[in-house]
């Protein structure tokens, strides 16, 4: 801006090409909301003293017919601001639990859900629905919630959260950490599982200060007894790092990015067999 008039107006094309980025995505969105533009990717979650998968985050990705692959970052919040993602947040809950429903080893899956879920429809009743139509044990199911979704109706996300429980699906905090209130929604909202965000995560070892927060908060949480999970673990050192933290469960490429579902099949055969073969190790050592 203090470069003069040149640099405003490029500033201000900017912000107009964002605006109107914005209305393309929010009308288009209509017609991926239907569900045929959209599909469910699933990320591993892996038990850290073994290694073994756990379960699966379910992330959702727009194949727009021009614009290619959008990332949920992008069209989510556009999504919220429409209410579209009643729609979209249904056709991903309705997937996830098909999906999971049919893999074998009782694999959970973990969905997120938007503050309009949480506050503007009955999610409880549409999640019981969900789970008879598909057969999915409510165990199996973890519901994953992050700050803007508690703070917008305090009351109303208590409430919701207590009936979701008891259908017996659990509860996780997303993004642990980033928000403005992390210590007192953990205080006020009964939480079955905490995930560390990722800025905390990366290179943990090499930061002490975000290393000092993610020692804090597993303390927190085992005097809560609230497993944590850390998200976005890239490597050997910071899953290191964590394990010799006591960090129960771990997130990211280090075991895997989001894959469509084909590949979701492959890992977990791979794990069969590798659960297979560290049993017959075992065995053999009797
Ligand atoms: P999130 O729920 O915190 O999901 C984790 C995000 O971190 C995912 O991004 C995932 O791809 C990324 N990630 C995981 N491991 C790593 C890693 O090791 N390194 C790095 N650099 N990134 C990693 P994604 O899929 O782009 O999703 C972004 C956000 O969009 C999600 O954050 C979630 O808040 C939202 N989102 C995704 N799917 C849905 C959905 O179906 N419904 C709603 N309401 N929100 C969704
Ligand atoms: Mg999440
Ligand atoms: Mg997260
Ligand atoms: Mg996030």
């Amino acid at each position: 801006r203090r470069g003069g008039s040149g640099e405003v107006r490029r500033y201000q094309a900017g912000l107009d090409d964002d605006v109107r980025h914005q209305a393309r995505l929010a009308i288009d969105l209509r017609s991926a909301a239907s569900g045929n533009q959209l599909e469910l990717y699933y990320q591993p979650q892996n038990c850290t003293s073994t290694r073994s998968l756990v379960g699966f985050e379910a992330l959702v990705r727009w194949h727009h017919p021009t614009l290619g692959m959008v990332s949920p970052g992008e069209f989510i919040p556009v999504a919220e601001r429409t209410g579209l993602i009643a729609e979209i947040g249904e056709y991903v809950l309705r997937r996830a639990c098909a999906d999971a429903a049919a893999w074998p080893g009782g694999y959970k899956v973990a969905v997120n859900v938007a503050a309009y879920q949480l506050t503007r429809i009955d999610l409880p009743t549409l999640v019981d629905e969900v789970l008879k139509e598909t057969g999915l044990a409510p165990e199996r199911l973890e519901i994953e919630l992050t700050e803007s979704g508690l703070i917008a109706d305090h009351a109303r996300a208590l409430a919701t959260i207590t009936r979701l429980k008891a259908l017996g699906v659990s509860i996780a905090m997303d993004d642990f950490g980033t928000g403005y209130s992390s210590l007192a929604l953990l205080q006020h909202f009964p939480f079955d599982k905490i995930k560390i965000d990722r800025s905390f995560i990366t290179d943990v070892a090499n930061r002490p200060r975000a290393a000092a927060i993610v020692r804090a908060a597993l303390l927190i949480a085992e005097s809560m007894n609230i497993p944590v999970l850390a998200e976005g673990v890239e490597n050997e050192e910071e899953f290191a790092y964590l394990r010799d933290a006591g960090c129960p469960a771990v997130q990211g490429f280090l075991f895997g990015r989001p894959m469509p579902l084909s590949s979701v099949q492959t890992l977990m055969l791979r794990e069969q067999l590798r659960a297979a073969s560290a049993d017959g190790a075992a065995g053999g050592t009797d």
